[in-house]
């Protein structure tokens, strides 16, 4: 099963990555939009073996405007993946770069799993409820980070395919 990671920058996606794998390909990044490759490996969840895709980069996208880059990565998901997992930051909240995602994979074929990222402690609940609001039923509340929420993403995932 491939499973592609889509998200603006710096919502923890290579974090989650490096969880879901095991160790530590994807470069995590405190500045956001930094160069970083996409990078595909093979990880799982519990009993499930999952081939994860982390989308960030899309350095060679010709127009490299933010909204540009999102359209390329949701378009390379849709490309190689069974399922998207939509992350968002849940000490954030919802941003307009979220909802330009949220449409773009609306449109796309593809089972569609969202987690609020960085759930931990009480900092993280409101964002996890906001998340509710970009229509994809219940986000999955997420710590990449401590490695809390992957039983709830575990079911998630299994629920959606
Ligand atoms: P990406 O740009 O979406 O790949 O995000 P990164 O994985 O590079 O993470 C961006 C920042 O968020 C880094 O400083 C991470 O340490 C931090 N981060 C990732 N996951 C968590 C989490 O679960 N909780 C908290 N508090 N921070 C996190
Ligand atoms: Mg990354």
């Amino acid at each position: 099963m491939k499973l592609a990671i889509v998200g603006r920058p710096n919502v923890g996606k290579s974090t989650l990555f490096n969880r879901l794998v095991g160790k530590k390909i994807a470069l995590v990044d405190d500045q956001p939009g930094v160069t970083r490759d996409r990078k595909m490996a093979e990880g799982r969840l519990a009993s499930l073996p999952l081939s994860l895709i982390d989308t960030a980069g899309f350095e060679n996208v010709k127009d490299d405007s933010l909204e540009a880059r999102m359209r390329a990565q949701t378009e390379a998901a849709i490309a190689e993946a069974d399922l998207v997992l939509f992350l968002v930051d849940a000490r954030v909240g919802v941003t307009p770069e979220d909802e330009t995602f949220a449409a773009l994979l609306r449109k796309a074929n593809l089972p569609v799993v969202l987690a609020a990222n960085k759930a931990e402690g009480r900092a993280g609940e409101a964002g996890v409820f906001d998340a509710f609001s970009l229509g994809f039923g219940e986000p999955v509340g997420l710590s990449a980070e401590h490695g809390e929420g992957m039983a709830e993403l575990y079911d998630a995932i299994r629920n959606a395919l």
